[in-house]
């Protein structure tokens, strides 16, 4: 195929993958660099609400996931203030029925394996892994796309570019270099624990949601329900890059005092034996996402607080309408990709920035301490499953 139809992707993630597939099933030839040595588990499980998993089965994933993928039966909202649960709501048959597609679960590793296999099965994709990108130029054909690989400096001609290379993202401070990621005082720590270690009650194929005083939890079984992710979010002010640095048992716990959290929510916080933590940080506002033939796409463009379980959802969906923009674009001269990349933006930027502040609101609201907490609790009660379930159809209901 001719170079000048191969389009070339700064980073391997979840974004970076889907968009990999995207772009081929649209008849471009894709090279994506990775400047890890090999794709490694990064972080742990992962929820997909319909608007995201539809995405995957058009791709022809289905067949890949079906095996890693759990369909949870509902999400249990849990109060500390109540000390259990105030509501359930239906997912599986329930959402995808409504929405067409499946509420998934799983571990982030299983994810990222499916799309790297799928990758690797397609003759029009190339993975460099261990290839940073470095820089990029306009060029007569397109643009100079510089890398390294160790020692060793190349470059190549590409058609475009697509910055999917995360919050800290090289391509972004390319493009917008006064673009920060900001620091939102909040830290996730993350682990799993073997789902036998607790009675039933606990590690059933639900998703729970437990809001307490400043902090809450999350936990859901992955890895075909072996094991139970749990992420807890608390405030601080460590705030360093990164996925994964241990966290401190004793530190969690105390995070989680049996003077604000029922023996329910601690039991989960006491079966994780490893902990990894994570600054939160996000990206907001960035006056355009791309510039003449360079985009970017995922965390690098919008990463957000984790509330709304929209982070990879919205980089699955942003992947989805880049390929569409770009495919749709007669002309391979640089003012029809630049105009393809300006539309992708356009079309992805409200729904992202709603996305986000739905999110941040969602933080908010579990955090909630007092006579607001309390308030809280009766206005979710009130509500019932089926009015909360059709609040988040604007989400769940996007279609490229
Ligand atoms: C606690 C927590 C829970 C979450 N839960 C959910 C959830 O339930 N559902 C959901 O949808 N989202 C969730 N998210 C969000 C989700 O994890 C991210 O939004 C998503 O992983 C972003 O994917 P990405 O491909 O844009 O970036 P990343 O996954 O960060 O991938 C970027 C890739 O680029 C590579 N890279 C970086 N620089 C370069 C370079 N110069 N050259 C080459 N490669 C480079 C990196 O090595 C990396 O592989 C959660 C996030 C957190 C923090």
């Amino acid at each position: 195929m001719a170079v000048s139809r191969t389009i070339f992707i700064a980073g391997a993630g979840i974004g970076g993958l889907t968009a990999a597939l995207a772009l081929a099933q649209r008849g471009f030839r894709v090279v994506v660099l990775e400047k890890a040595e090999r794709l490694e588990e990064a972080g742990a499980g992962l929820q997909l609400s319909p608007n995201a998993s539809q995405v995957l089965i058009n791709l022809g994933l289905q067949s890949r996931l079906n095996s890693r993928a759990i369909i949870p039966d509902a999400v249990s909202i849990m109060s500390a203030r109540a000390g259990g649960e105030i509501a359930r709501l239906p997912l599986g048959e329930a959402v995808s029925s409504r929405a067409g597609a499946p509420y998934w679960v799983m571990h982030r590793a299983d994810l990222q394996a499916a799309l790297q296999a799928e990758v690797s099965d397609n003759p029009d994709i190339e993975l460099r892994l261990g290839c940073q990108f470095e820089d990029a130029a306009p060029h007569a054909k397109g643009l100079t796309v510089v890398q390294r690989s160790g020692t060793a400096r190349r470059q190549d001609v590409a058609l475009a570019l697509v910055g999917a290379d995360g919050v800290w993202s090289t391509v972004r401070s390319h493009l917008f270099p006064q673009a920060q990621p900001q620091f939102s005082g909040l830290i996730a720590w993350r682990g799993t624990f073997e789902a036998t270690q607790l009675p039933r009650e606990y590690t059933s194929r639900r998703v729970q949601l437990w809001m307490g005083p400043g902090a809450h939890l999350v936990a859901y079984p992955i890895s075909g329900g072996r094991r139970i992710n749990v992420v807890a979010v608390v405030p601080g002010t460590w705030n360093r890059p990164g996925w994964s640095e241990p966290g401190e048992v004793a530190e969690i716990k105390n995070a989680f005092a049996p003077s604000q959290w029922p023996p329910a929510a601690r039991m989960l916080i006491g079966a994780v034996d490893e902990w990894r933590k994570w600054a939160l940080f996000a990206v907001t506002g960035l006056g355009a996402w791309s510039n003449g033939a360079v985009a970017l796409l995922g965390d690098a463009a919008h990463a957000m607080l984790p509330f709304a379980a929209q982070g990879a959802g919205m980089a699955i969906e942003d992947a989805a309408v880049l390929a569409k923009c770009l495919g749709e674009s007669r002309h391979d001269e640089a003012s029809a990709i630049a105009a393809a990349m300006q539309r992708y933006a356009r079309l992805r930027r409200p729904r992202v920035a709603r996305v986000q502040r739905a999110a941040r609101q969602a933080g908010r609201i579990y955090h909630l301490t007092g006579a607001a907490a309390y308030a809280r609790d009766l206005a979710i009660k009130a509500m019932g499953p089926q009015r909360m379930l059709a609040r988040q159809d604007w989400i769940y209901d996007w279609r490229a």
